[in-house]
C-alpha cells in the first residue's frame, strides 16, 4: 500500500492552485512532476558542485565527474544493464532513436530495406526512420493494429523479412495506453535475426524494466518522465553492437586523440557524448531514480492500475464518451472523444477547473487517423494522484456535456 498524502508532499506543485482551484495534474504522459529532493539535487549540484566533467584536474571538475558517473551506475543498476558501458546519457527518448537511427541503422541499410515499426508509434519513433528511408531508399513498414489498440502480433511473422534491418517498437502507446508484449516480438524477431529498439517513454516510470531479460538492443527512455529534470534520457545499448557502431555526433569528450589527418574516438559509453553534457539533468535523474525505487515500481504499477480501473468505469458512465484504445493490457493512459465538445474544448474547461490534461494529436497523428479522430482528449494518471482527482475530474467532464448540451 502506497501512502500518497506522503508522497504527495514530496512534489511542492502538487500544492499549487491554478485559476483558484487545487491543480490537478493529470497529463503525466506528457512530463511527470519533480519530488523535492530532485528539485534540491539539481540547486545543490549548481551552488556547491558545479564543474566541467572529465577534463579536470581540480577537485571541483573530479567531483563532479565522479556524480555524473555515479548516476551512469544508478541508471545502470535500476534498467538491469550488464555495465556502465551501455548507458549513453542523451537528452531524451527522441535523441536517443535520431542516434540508434543514423548510427546503427543507416550504415546498414540499402535501397530495398526495410524498417520496421507500429500503427501505435509516437512521432519520435516514426520521423527518424523515414530520414533513414529517405537518406538510403529503405522502406518503412507498420505493423498494424486492432480497433482496440492491440497490436496484431500474429501478423509480425509476415512483416519479418530478410530485409528487415530493425523493429523500433513503443512499449507502451503514449497515446492510448497499450502495453505490448514486447518480450515475445523481441524473441520472435531475433529468431528471424532483426535486432529490436524498445521506445521506453511511458514504461520506464510505471513498470519494472529489465533489459537483460528482455533481450533487447536497444532501450530509450526520458528523465522527465521518471520524476527527473527535462534534457536528459538514456540510450540503452547491447555494447557489442554500440561498439561497432560509428560515433553520433562529433566534438569534444567523444574522441581520445585528434589531429587534422585523423581523430581516433573514445571509449564506450563517452564515444557517443560529444560535448559538455547535461551533468546536473544526470545527477537530478539519478536521485529520481533513488527515489522511485524507494517507493518500488510494482506497487507503483499496482495502485496506477486500480486508479486506471476507477478512471475507465467512471468516464463510460458519461454520455457520448468513446474511449480510443481498450488494449487488454493497458497503463495508466485514457483517451477520449467526446459527442458534445472537441478535444481542445474540453481540455480547455477542465483547465478552468485547476485539471490538467492533454488535448491534441499527441504527437501520434497516423493512430488518431487510424481511429478517424483529428484529435482526442488523454488523463494520464501517476502514482500520486488520487481517486478524488479522478472524480474532479469526471465533474468537469460532466460539465463539458452540460455547457454544450
Ligand atoms: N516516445 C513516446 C512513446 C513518448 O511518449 C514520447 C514523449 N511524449 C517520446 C517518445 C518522446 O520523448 P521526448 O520528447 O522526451 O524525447
Amino acid at each position: 500500500m502506497l501512502d500518497i498524502a506522503k508522497i504527495r508532499a514530496d512534489f511542492p506543485i502538487l500544492h499549487r492552485e491554478i485559476h483558484g482551484q487545487p491543480l490537478v495534474y493529470l497529463d503525466n504522459a506528457a512530463t511527470t512532476q519533480k519530488p523535492q529532493c530532485v528539485i534540491d539535487a539539481l540547486t545543490h549540484y549548481y551552488q556547491d558542485e558545479n564543474a566541467n566533467i572529465h577534463r579536470g584536474v581540480h577537485y571541483l571538475s573530479m567531483e563532479a565527474t565522479r556524480l555524473y558517473e555515479h548516476a551512469r551506475e544508478k541508471v545502470k543498476n535500476f534498467i538491469h544493464a550488464a555495465s556502465v558501458e551501455e548507458i549513453i546519457f542523451v537528452r531524451g527518448t527522441t535523441e536517443a532513436i535520431n542516434l540508434v537511427a543514423q548510427s546503427f541503422v543507416r550504415s546498414q541499410v540499402t535501397k530495398g530495406d526495410e524498417i520496421l515499426i507500429t500503427a501505435m508509434e509516437h512521432h519520435a519513433n516514426i520521423v527518424p526512420w523515414q530520414f533513414v528511408c529517405e537518406q538510403t531508399g529503405a522502406v518503412l513498414k507498420v505493423l498494424p493494429i486492432d480497433q482496440q489498440g492491440n497490436l496484431l502480433v500474429e501478423q509480425l511473422a509476415a512483416y519479418l523479412t530478410p530485409r528487415t534491418k530493425i523493429c523500433a517498437i513503443t512499449h507502451i502507446a503514449n497515446a492510448i495506453g497499450t502495453v505490448n508484449p514486447i518480450k515475445a516480438i523481441i524473441a520472435e524477431c531475433h529468431a528471424a535475426g532483426v535486432p529490436v529498439l524498445i521506445d521506453g517513454a511511458q514504461a520506464i516510470a510505471h513498470t519494472p524494466v529489465d533489459v537483460q531479460a528482455l533481450d533487447c538492443d536497444f532501450y530509450a527512455f526520458s528523465g522527465h518522465k521518471l520524476l527527473g529534470p527535462t534534457g536528459i534520457g538514456v540510450l540503452y545499448g547491447k555494447k557489442a553492437l554500440l561498439a561497432a557502431m560509428p560515433p553520433y555526433q562529433g566534438g569534444g569528450d567523444m574522441i581520445r586523440t585528434v589531429s587534422f589527418e585523423k581523430t581516433t574516438f573514445n571509449v564506450l559509453p563517452h564515444k557517443f557524448e560529444a560535448g559538455t553534457p547535461n551533468i546536473a539533468g544526470a545527477i537530478g535523474l539519478g536521485v529520481a531514480i533513488d527515489y522511485l525505487q524507494c517507493i518500488g515500481l510494482t506497487a507503483i504499477n499496482a495502485y496506477e492500475q486500480q486508479l486506471l480501473r476507477y478512471a475507465t468505469a467512471s468516464i463510460l458512465e458519461i454520455p457520448g464518451v468513446r474511449l480510443l484504445g481498450t488494449a487488454h493490457e493497458k497503463a495508466s493512459i485514457l483517451a477520449f472523444v467526446m459527442q458534445s465538445a472537441h478535444p481542445h474544448d474540453i481540455g480547455t474547461i477542465l483547465d478552468q477547473h485547476g485539471i490538467a490534461i492533454r488535448a491534441g494529436h499527441h504527437c501520434a497523428m497516423p493512430l488518431m487517423a487510424f481511429f478517424n479522430v483529428p484529435a482526442s482528449a488523454r488523463i494520464s494518471v501517476s502514482f500520486y494522484n488520487t481517486f478524488a482527482e479522478i472524480d474532479c475530474a469526471m465533474e468537469a467532464l460532466s460539465e463539458v456535456n452540460k455547457i454544450f448540451a
